[in-house]
C-alpha cells in the first residue's frame, strides 16, 4: 500500500493535522479526512490542502526561476535586476515569497511603474515555473506506483527526458521544436498504423456479416458503430474500451437468429486495435495547449486527490447529496468514467473490499463525533451503492446500526430520567404552592378577625371626636367668659383709680 505524504518532514503542519492533536477536529466534507484511502484502489490520497501543499512543493526557488527561458523578455530590465537582487539573498525563496516580505514590499514601492508591473508580471510567470525535470522525477519518485499504466507510460519518456536535458523544466523541454516534432510524428505515425489495422478488421466483420441473414447483419453493423464510438472515445482507458467492445459484440450474438460460433467472431473483434492516451499525445497537447510546469505537476497530483463520485449517476437520477457520494482518487474517478458500476466492477474487483474500508473510516469518525452531518450516510448509501451496483457490492453496517440502537436507547433513558426530573420538580412547586395558599388563607381569616375588631373602636373613635367637638365649644364658650370678666376687672381697676384720684383731690 503506497503512503502519502507530501509534508512528513514538516512538524508543524504535521502535528495541526495528524497525530495526537487530531481528536480535536472535526470534518464537515469526508473528502478532507485525513489518511482517507480510495474507495476503489484503496490507496492513500491527498486533501485538497495537501494537494495544494504537494503542488507548491514542486515550485522552483527564484534562482531558478529567473533562469527560466519564460523570464528572457524581462532580462536587460531593471524588474529583473530588482529580483535579482533580492534572490541573490534568498535563492531557494520563490520569486512570490521574496515579495511577501515587508522590507521588499517597502523597497518594490520606490520603484517606477513600469517596473513594478513588470515585477508583479514576473511573480506571476514565476509560480508557472517549477524545479527542473531531474528534480520534478525526484520528488515524484515516490508515488510511481501510485499511477496508472497510461500515466506511468508518460513518467518514463519524461524521464528520459529529464536525463537527456538535466538543465531544463518539462514545460521547457516539451516545447523544444525537435521534441514536439519527434512526437507528433510518432504519434502520426501510430494513428496510420492503428487505422489500417482498424480498417482491416473491420473489413474482416463485414465479410463475416455477409454469412448472416440481413436482420442480422444489420445488428452486426449496428454493433460496428457503437464499437468504432467507443474506439474513438478519449475517455477511457484501453482494457475498458476492449471490455465495452466485447460485451457489445457478445450482445449481438446472443440476439442474433444466424447460427455461427461466437469464437469465430471475438476472435476477429480481438484483434481491434484500442489506444489510449500515449506519451506522445501527452506532450503533444502539453505544448499545443502552453502548459506551464505547475499545469504539469497539477495534472498528475489530481490523479492522487480524493474527489467526490456520485455513486448512482446524475444522469440515473442520482441524487446531488452526500448519501450519493463516495470519495474516489483522481486516478480511479478518471478512470470510471461514466460507466456503470456493475461493468466497471469487473476492472477493479478489489473496491468491493476497499469501499468497505472507506466506509469503516467514515463511521468510526461519525461514532467519534468528528464527522458532522453524516449520521445518516452510512445507512442510505448501503441502498445507493446496492442499487447502484446491481447487488453487487453489499455493505457491512451492522456494527453502525448497532451503535446508532444504543445511541438511541440512551438518548431514551435521558430523556425518561428528564422526564422524571421534571415530574419530580412539579410536584415539589405545586406543593410549595398549596403551602403559599394554605397561608393566604390564614392571613385572610386574621384580616377578617382583625376588621371585627375594628369596627367597635372606629364608633368608639366618632364618639371620642364628637365630645370632643363639644368640649372644644365649650372651652370657647369659658374662654369668651374670661375674657368678659377680665374686661370688667380692667374697668373695675380704672374706675377704682379715677374715684382713687378724685378723693385725694376732695382731701386737698
Ligand atoms: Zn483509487
Amino acid at each position: 500500500m503506497l503512503t502519502i505524504n507530501p509534508v512528513a518532514n514538516n512538524r508543524n503542519y504535521t502535528n495541526l493535522s495528524f497525530g495526537i492533536f487530531l481528536p480535536k477536529k472535526v470534518f464537515t466534507d469526508i473528502r478532507d479526512i485525513p489518511r482517507m484511502k480510495c474507495g476503489c484502489c484503496g490507496d492513500d490520497m491527498f486533501t485538497s490542502d495537501e494537494t495544494k501543499s504537494f503542488i507548491n512543493s514542486f515550485a522552483a526557488g527564484s534562482k531558478r526561476a529567473l533562469e527560466n527561458s519564460a523570464m528572457d523578455r524581462f532580462r536587460s530590465t531593471p524588474a529583473f535586476e530588482f529580483l535579482k537582487s533580492l534572490s541573490e539573498i534568498r535563492p531557494k525563496d520563490t520569486i512570490a515569497k521574496l515579495l511577501s516580505v515587508d522590507e521588499n514590499k517597502a523597497k518594490l514601492k520606490t520603484l517606477g511603474e513600469r517596473t513594478r508591473l513588470d515585477v508583479n508580471m514576473m511573480s506571476l510567470i514565476s509560480e508557472g515555473i517549477t524545479v527542473k525535470a531531474p528534480r520534478f522525477m525526484q520528488k515524484l519518485e515516490k508515488y510511481r506506483d501510485f499511477f496508472g499504466a497510461e500515466d506511468s507510460e508518460i513518467l518514463k519518456v519524461m524521464e528520459a527526458y529529464s536525463l537527456k536535458y538535466p538543465d531544463k523544466t518539462f514545460a521547457e523541454i516539451f516545447n523544444m521544436p525537435e521534441v514536439l516534432q519527434y512526437h507528433r510524428e510518432i504519434a502520426e505515425l501510430d494513428k496510420e498504423h492503428s487505422c489500417a489495422k482498424r480498417i482491416e478488421v473491420f473489413k474482416q466483420l463485414r465479410v463475416f456479416g455477409q454469412k448472416l441473414t440481413p436482420v442480422d447483419r444489420k445488428s452486426l453493423q449496428d454493433a460496428n458503430t457503437k464499437a468504432m464510438g467507443v474506439l474513438n472515445c478519449e475517455f477511457f482507458e484501453p482494457d475498458i474500451k476492449k471490455g465495452l467492445i466485447g460485451d457489445l459484440y457478445k450482445d449481438f450474438a446472443r440476439g442474433a437468429k444466424t447460427h455461427f460460433w461466437r469464437k469465430n467472431l471475438m476472435k476477429i473483434v480481438d484483434e481491434l486495435p484500442v489506444t489510449g492516451r500515449t506519451a506522445d499525445s501527452f506532450i503533444i497537447h502539453c505544448s499545443e495547449s502552453k502548459k506551464t510546469d505547475k499545469d504539469i505537476i497539477t495534472y498528475f497530483a489530481k490523479s492522487l486527490q480524493a474527489t467526490y463520485e456520485h455513486f448512482i449517476p446524475r444522469s440515473k437520477e442520482g441524487a446531488d447529496i452526500k448519501e450519493n457520494i463516495i470519495i474516489l482518487c483522481g486516478k480511479c474517478n478518471h478512470r470510471r468514467s461514466n460507466l456503470p458500476y456493475p461493468f466497471f466492477l469487473r476492472f477493479a474487483p478489489e473496491m468491493m473490499n476497499n469501499l468497505q474500508k472507506q466506509f469503516n473510516k467514515i463511521i468510526t469518525f461519525i461514532k467519534h463525533g468528528k464527522l458532522i452531518g453524516y449520521d445518516d450516510y452510512p445507512i442510505v448509501m448501503k441502498e445507493n451503492v446496492l442499487n447502484g451496483s446491481d447487488n453487487l457490492i453489499r455493505l457491512q453496517i451492522r456494527d453502525y446500526l448497532d451503535f446508532r440502537k444504543e445511541r438511541a436507547v440512551k438518548q431514551v433513558e435521558r430523556t425518561q430520567a428528564a422526564l422524571v426530573r421534571d415530574d419530580d420538580r412539579i410536584n415539589s412547586v405545586s406543593g410549595r404552592i398549596s403551602e403559599i395558599d394554605e397561608k393566604i388563607k390564614e392571613l385572610e381569616a386574621q384580616i377578617r378577625k382583625l376588621k371585627k375588631e375594628r369596627q367597635p373602636l372606629k364608633t368608639e373613635l366618632e364618639d371620642a371626636k364628637e365630645v370632643y367637638r363639644a368640649s372644644q365649644l365649650d372651652a370657647e364658650d369659658a374662654k369668651t367668659e374670661l375674657n368678659t370678666i377680665n374686661d370688667s376687672i380692667v374697668q373695675d381697676r380704672e374706675i377704682n383709680a379715677i374715684l382713687k384720684y378724685k378723693r385725694r383731690n376732695l382731701k386737698k
